[in-house]
């Protein structure tokens, strides 16, 4: 796992797609910038989810919003006082952990023994094996499980209860080794604000403190009445928005899982109290359904319901995506009650209510929200994708299987040779295509070798132009995942490749 995880970051470099943020001064930490092949697969991403948002939800509008607010919308939201992390400092190595994290770290250790433990024993009685009566009356499994159990337990209490002594008491009880020196010398557990700080203003006396918005669904709750109104948007709609968003993240790693700047993908769907339940559920389906809908296997994903609701929340769920590194949060589906427009009203004194003909009654609605993360849904993408195959005659290809709608290339047309006209052809080729379609010409090399280059990169198609195209002005099209090839007229490619390549 970890080694098909370090072939992700290498393989996101070397096509292009992921570079590390300042890289020639060593880079900044949890900071990346997209490449030439990245920015296309992110955008490609981010129109995929407009589209099905926006353009397919007559319902549905969209806006975009300033990364800066006025700084009382955070102390409405609740994100400068309760937008925190737990940290603990360790004396001896001198870092930083997120108290959290390190307890599930340790939790999650100490299942990797149990299923060590499964491991063997399945190895050993074969056949007969049964994991469940396995689980159940194993003694090194019983006591490992009561172990996670009461672990889990009393971090779910400090967390409810945000004990911070009882955090400090916690990791040093169980005596969780500093993973640097192993040391187990701990400073108190302190509580630690994400969101990032800035200065609106030149002069020192007459400058306010704003803030990078740690989410973009601010922006959306502020505009909520200008957009009803002068959109005479009849509730229930949706305000949906992309952009980027800032968290100063203390464990940031996992590459682009866990960013200190990132991109979000929100919808905020505003529907009459009482109704919320419903919408939340349609919500989840759908959402599902948008990620089912690129095919990369259904096994890949799961549900995790919340049954600990942040204050704001009637309901929550998890759509969960098997990264490299196990199955985490991709997407998040949020029933928010009236929280954050009841919130804007308090701290605003302006009304942000809706008035309903229909029943001639005025009220603050609900709001269910989806929440995804580009980043994420990149990661997502890109790690699924990439896979390297045995091929008949033993020799392996690596190929990045990108979904056609989502690839940075939708083809790439190589003449066989670099002579007898060849190369003129394709280019009148890549000419007719690139109106509609985002497309490569490429000459150098063996075209073997220009068809490996084209699977790592994620081309779903490839055209090839050779002797017979001037008698008969067809060509090979080569299919990246299969490897197939058939031959077909020119004046047929354009149906062909919106066929294979749009949705
Ligand atoms: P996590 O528990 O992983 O920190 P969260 O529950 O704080 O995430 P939300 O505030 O619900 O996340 O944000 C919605 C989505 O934004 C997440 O599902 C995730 O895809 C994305 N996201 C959140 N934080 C980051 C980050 N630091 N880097 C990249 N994507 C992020």
């Amino acid at each position: 796992q970890e080694d098909q995880f370090k072939k992700v970051i290498s393989h996101a470099k070397e096509y292009g797609y992921i570079f590390q943020s300042s890289e020639i001064y060593d880079g900044l930490s949890a900071v990346y910038d997209y490449a030439q092949n990245g920015v296309e697969l992110k955008r490609n991403i981010r129109d995929y989810w407009w589209k099905a948002m926006v353009q397919m939800h007559e319902n549905i509008v969209g806006i975009d919003a300033a990364i800066l607010m006025h700084p009382t919308t955070w102390k409405a939201s609740g994100h400068v006082d309760a937008f925190n992390d737990p940290l603990i400092d360790n004396k001896d190595s001198k870092k930083r952990y997120r108290a959290d994290v390190l307890v599930e770290d340790f939790r999650e250790k100490i299942n990797e023994k149990i299923n060590k433990d499964i491991t063997k024993a399945k190895k050993r009685f074969g056949e007969a094996f049964n994991e469940e009566e396995f689980r159940s009356t194993n003694p090194n499994v019983l006591r490992r499980q009561k172990q996670i159990d009461e672990i889990t337990e009393e971090l779910t209490r400090v967390q409810e209860e945000n004990d911070l002594e009882g955090f400090k008491n916690l990791i040093v009880d169980l005596g969780i080794a500093c993973p640097v020196s192993g040391s187990k010398n701990w400073t108190d557990v302190k509580q630690f604000n994400l969101m990032f700080g800035t200065q609106l203003g030149a002069s020192a006396d007459s400058s306010t403190q704003v803030y990078l918005r740690p989410e973009t669904a601010q922006g959306i709750f502020v505009n909520f009445l200008n957009v009803q109104k002068t959109g005479r948007m009849k509730i229930p709609f949706g305000i949906a928005q992309t952009g980027k968003a800032f968290r100063n993240e203390i464990v940031a790693r996992q590459f682009i899982f866990r960013m200190r700047e990132f991109e979000q993908m929100e919808m905020q769907f505003f529907v009459k109290p009482g109704t919320q339940k419903e919408w939340y559920e349609k919500w989840k389906e759908t959402r599902m359904k948008w990620h089912l809908s690129l095919g990369m296997g259904e096994e890949n994903y799961r549900f995790h319901n919340h049954d600990k609701l942040a204050h704001y929340a009637d309901a929550a769920a998890d759509i969960e995506f098997k990264f490299p590194f196990g199955f985490k949060e991709l997407e998040g589906i949020h029933s928010r009650t009236d929280f954050d427009l009841k919130a804007h009203e308090e701290h605003s004194g302006k009304k942000l209510q809706y008035f309903d003909h229909e029943d001639n009654t005025s009220y603050v609605p609900y709001v269910v929200e989806t929440s995804i993360g580009l980043d994420r849904m990149f990661l997502a993408v890109f790690s699924n994708s990439l896979k390297e195959e045995e091929l008949e005659d033993g020799s392996t290809r690596t190929v990045l299987s990108l979904p056609p709608v989502l690839a940075p290339t939708k083809v790439a047309v190589l003449p066989l040779v670099k002579k007898d006209g060849l190369p003129a052809i394709a280019e009148t080729i890549v000419e007719g295509l690139k109106w509609d379609f985002s497309v490569v010409y490429d000459e150098k090399d063996a075209v073997g070798r220009r068809y490996r280059r084209q699977d790592a990169a994620g081309t779903p198609l490839c055209i090839t132009v050779d002797h017979d195209t001037i008698e008969d002005q067809t060509v090979t099209v080569r299919y990246r995942d299969t490897m197939e090839q058939k031959r077909v007229k020119i004046e047929d490619l354009h149906a062909l490749i919106k066929q294979e390549t749009d949705v």
